[in-house]
């Protein structure tokens, strides 16, 4: 244990898409705060290397990424193997909303979210599994992935056709791979977590529209980021040998 955090990660390298802001850069802190080298990736380059200073050189490194990009994709596992070695763990937070019904939706908002959410997951998860297994994952059963999906996944809300058949897409993309490498050493688990204010959502629920959303919720609030601490740390480490083709809501209640 470190700092009072209860899974160790020393050892690892940890890769976070998406550690530019949000819930990304939280997963990005407390990998590092749990012992892991951290690959913080996105496309706005200058946040992560403001992250990397605060973390530090040796713990943290920048890799612009853009996760529907497939030579973007090996090009930031490259960086990553040339600076700390092998990827031990990902977490495939990456990810994009949009609110339109279905009716007045553009296709090019359902392909940029679906491409971001769910081929954008499908790509970091497949190279990094390339490359565990030509690191031996097989023999050391050390490869971990967590998928960050959503309550959306399994509940329906209108102006979310998009977001959430791409979440619930990763849902069941998270399952396949766990069954296809599941003899290769790498578990693949999923978490649905519910709502929590960030740069994706935190103007909309700082509207009155928004505030009455909160004020339907089961608790009447949303959830914390640290909410995701500990199964983000779990499920990333050692200890989920024994894990994996898995989903877990956190979810505060907000989908019962
Ligand atoms: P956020 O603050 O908007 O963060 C989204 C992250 O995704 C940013 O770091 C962004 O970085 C990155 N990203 C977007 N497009 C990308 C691309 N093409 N390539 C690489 N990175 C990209 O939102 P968040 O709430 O933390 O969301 C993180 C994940 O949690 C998402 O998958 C989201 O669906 C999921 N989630 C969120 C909630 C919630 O209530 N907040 C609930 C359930 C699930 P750049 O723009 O710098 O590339």
């Amino acid at each position: 244990m470190r700092d009072g955090r209860p899974f160790d990660l020393a050892g690892r390298v940890v890769l976070v898409t998406g550690a530019s802001s949000g819930l990304g850069e939280r997963f990005a802190r407390i990998c590092a705060n749990s012992g892991a080298r951290v690959a913080l990736a996105a496309r706005r380059v200058d946040r992560l290397e403001s992250l990397c200073v605060e973390l530090g050189a040796e713990t943290a490194m920048a890799v612009p990424l853009d996760v529907v990009d497939e030579a973007s994709t090996i090009a930031a596992y490259d960086a990553i193997a040339a600076r700390f070695g092998p990827v031990d763990s990902i977490i495939a937070n990456a990810g994009i909303t949009a609110s339109s019904l279905a009716l007045d939706m553009p296709i090019e908002e359902f392909d940029r979210v679906t491409g971001v959410n769910l081929r954008g997951v499908f790509l970091t998860a497949r190279e990094g599994a390339r490359r565990m297994i030509a690191a031996g994952s097989a023999t050391r059963e050390h490869g971990r992935i967590v998928v960050i999906s959503s309550i959306t996944a399994n509940v329906a809300s209108k102006g979310l056709s998009a977001y959430s058949a791409s979440k619930a897409g990763v849902l069941h993309l998270g399952r396949i791979l766990a069954l296809e490498w599941a003899r290769k050493g790498i578990n693949v688990n999923m978490i649905l977590p519910g709502y929590i204010a960030t740069e994706m959502n935190g103007d909309f629920f700082a509207t009155e529209a928004g505030q009455r959303e909160i004020a339907k919720m089961t608790r009447r609030r949303l959830m914390r980021e640290d909410d995701l601490e500990a199964m983000v740390l779990f499920l990333a480490s050692d200890a989920a040998r024994a894990v994996t083709g898995s989903a877990f809501t956190i979810d505060d209640g907000q989908s019962l």
